[in-house]
């Protein structure tokens, strides 16, 4: 089996951002329902195993800011307890103040790094939610203004390819010197 391109696309009246991502079977499978053998893929991530793609751009006391594999649009982040919790009533005082200020920070660097113009921030809970992974989890997704489609393209709008592990390393960057920020009270 051999690997496939995928192209996500966004941009304003100025620009068209196509995104190209290497998709192999492997990540095929994964969302065709095939998924790795184990019981949590974020407990996975979180206990470092090599066979999970490992997107973590910070771990705090309490949670992770992880990159989504599978995102909406460029800049899709997640949040998720440290421990394994199932309901969004379990998580503890500490853990959804830690994860609040996480939040705050993600919403910061994906507007100064992304120009983002919008998000969409929540969890989705329960199994007729959409979720797919039991370990809680909240999303962030940037929104841009004028989301164009594939038609945009073929009308002969300016491309620029984003490799997402540049995305990665970019907000990397920024969450490796996030510690002054989060540890301000
Ligand atoms: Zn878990």
């Amino acid at each position: 089996m051999g690997d496939y391109w995928i192209f996500t696309l966004y941009g304003n009246s100025n620009f068209l951002i196509m995104r190209k991502y290497l998709f192999n079977i492997d990540k095929y499978r994964y969302v065709t329902g095939d998924r790795p053998k184990v019981d949590c893929i974020l407990c996975e991530m979180i206990n470092g195993n090599p066979d999970i793609t490992n997107l973590i751009l910070y771990r705090s006391e309490f949670n992770l800011v992880t990159l989504n594999l599978y995102p909406y649009n460029p800049g899709h982040l997640m949040i998720a307890p440290l421990r394994h919790i199932e309901e969004l009533t379990l998580l503890s005082a500490k853990e959804a103040a830690d994860s609040h200020k996480l939040l705050v920070f993600c919403l910061k660097v994906l507007g100064e790094e992304f120009n983002a113009h919008g998000f969409n921030v929540g969890y989705n809970l329960g199994d007729e939610s959409g979720a797919s992974i039991s370990h809680i989890h909240q999303h962030i997704v940037p929104r841009y203004k004028n989301e164009v489609g594939f038609i945009d393209v073929l009308a002969g709008d300016r491309i620029a390819v984003v490799d997402p592990l540049v995305q990665f390393e970019k907000l990397k960057i920024r969450f490796d010197n996030a510690d002054s920020f989060l540890s301000v009270d």
